[in-house]
């Protein structure tokens, strides 16, 4: 628990959101600002910054937020269409909130991300 970060707040439900999961090592929860109809955050119970700040002990972490994800995905009913998960990582790579998190958005064909 990291004073000030958003995301901490959350997970310690001191601050609102809508969870969609959680369990001892993550907490989902719906986008304030969706871009797509399916837009969740799944962010890591422990605070990291970002990927800047992975250490080689998080990697089960690190996996298991590709396994919550699929779920999630499968649960939206988004997983045969397809979606795309973004961890934005500091100023250029366009990162607002410094506590790492995947994004899963799915539910509308999106456009290329390098284009
Ligand atoms: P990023 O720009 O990758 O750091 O993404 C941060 C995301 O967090 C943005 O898409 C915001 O809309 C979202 N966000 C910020 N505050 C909240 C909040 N209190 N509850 C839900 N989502 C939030």
């Amino acid at each position: 628990m990291t004073d000030h970060c958003i995301f901490c707040k959350i997970i310690a439900r001191e601050a609102r959101a809508d969870i969609v999961y959680h369990d001892e090592q993550v907490t989902a929860f719906r986008d304030i600002h969706p871009v797509a109809p399916t837009h969740i955050l799944i962010v890591p119970n422990k605070h990291i910054e970002s990927v800047n700040a992975v250490a080689p002990e998080d990697e089960p972490l690190m996996g298991h937020l590709f396994t919550v994800a699929g779920k999630l995905a499968r649960e939206e009913g988004i997983h045969h269409n397809g979606y795309r998960l973004i961890v934005n990582t500091g100023a250029d790579g366009g990162q607002t909130v410094f506590h790492l998190h995947l994004h899963l958005i799915g539910g509308q064909r999106m456009q290329h991300p390098m284009g």
